[in-house]
């Protein structure tokens, strides 16, 4: 049966693809998102012009604006929320880290207020692996305490989840976190490790070889992480913190050679320090997404570099 589904964020990366996939399978879909200036506001509008329906409804407006949460969320008969507006740049919250709060965690807490009390509404908060920080537990798993993140971005993601428990006790929401893993693949943001690579080989610019190349990420194509929020997004699970994950990761050197064999272009390698805010590997147990959500994630490293190659070719080479 078709459903209305609310996604913040709509027209960013990951939103873009959900919605897309929600109308394709005849939802109702209303998008909310700010168009801010984090990346260009018309990347924003060029994901979501290829999507344009007539069951998407395009809102523009802040998260942080709860007058209007609370407006959004009355006038639609929701059956689902999938929150995914945020700022979400790892290394660039330690310049702004207010504005990091106000957004994923305040604007977090509007719409939690906004649903206090409509628990018939499934929420889906997008959290994310950085959440782990300098956890020792490899492969990283959801019961992990997480308390010593390494950024205000993972921080700040870390206490919405932890909000999110608090509405779920004290008003029986459903909300179910998912914390995603490097994700990437088409309409990737500009400000990603997959994208920078790509742009730095083929403009030519050195590709920053952190650690000796020796990090792994465990990169997830972003095909497979809308399909682990649909099938969230349909259950009601009560309190459930997911890792959406590939499960496999690899090392970044090995991800820059896939880059360079696809382009035909050597990457210029310059050794660099790994960032204070980033960890050496990330690893998904994705045991609880397969069994809570049927998750089984499709698209191998190789493919989905490819494909989003692809992409980069046809849309930003082309535009350059
Ligand atoms: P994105 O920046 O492309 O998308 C976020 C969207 O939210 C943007 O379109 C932006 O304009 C909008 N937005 C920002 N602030 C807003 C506000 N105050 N009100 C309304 N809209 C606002 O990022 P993405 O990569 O698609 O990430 C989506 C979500 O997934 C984020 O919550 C992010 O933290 C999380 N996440 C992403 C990754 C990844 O690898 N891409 C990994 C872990 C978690």
């Amino acid at each position: 049966m078709s459903k209305t589904i609310l996604v913040t964020g709509a027209a960013g990366f990951i939103g873009s693809h959900l919605c897309a996939a929600l109308l394709q399978r005849g939802d109702q879909v209303v998008g909310l998102d700010s168009f801010n200036d984090y990346y260009s506001p018309e990347r924003k509008r060029a994901n979501i012009e290829e999507i344009r329906a007539k069951h998407f409804a395009l809102l523009e407006g802040d998260v942080r604006d709860a007058a209007l949460v609370n407006k959004v969320v009355a006038e639609h008969h929701l059956d689902a929320i999938v929150h995914l507006a945020a700022m979400a740049g790892v290394r660039a919250s330690i310049r702004d880290p207010h504005l990091y709060h106000a957004v994923n965690v305040a604007g977090t807490l509007n719409l939690l207020d906004a649903i206090q009390q409509r628990p018939n509404i499934n929420l889906v908060l997008a959290s994310t692996s950085s959440v782990y920080g300098a956890t020792e537990r490899i492969p990283f798993v959801e019961d992990d305490p997480c308390d010593r993140p390494m950024s205000p971005y993972a921080a700040s993601k870390r206490a919405a989840e932890i909000l999110a428990y608090t509405y779920h006790h004290l008003y029986n929401l459903n909300v179910t976190a998912l914390r995603f893993f490097t994700v990437y693949g088409p309409r990737n943001r500009p400000d990603m490790m997959a994208y920078k690579v790509v742009d730095n080989i083929f403009f030519g610019r050195d590709v920053p070889l952190y650690n000796h190349g020796h990090v792994f990420r465990d990169w997830t194509y972003v095909d497979d992480i809308v399909a682990g929020v649909i099938a969230a997004a349909d259950r009601p699970l009560g309190y459930q913190i997911i890792n959406l994950g590939r499960g496999e990761p690899v090392q970044l050197a090995d991800f820059v050679a896939c880059i360079e064999e696809l382009t035909g272009r050597r990457a210029n390698l310059a050794a660099a320090p790994l960032p204070d805010t980033d960890i050496i590997s990330t690893h998904a147990d994705i045991s609880k997404a397969r069994r809570l959500l049927g998750y089984a994630p499709q698209t191998s490293v190789p493919e989905g570099v490819e494909r989003f190659w692809q992409w980069y070719w046809r849309h930003v080479l082309q535009l350059a």
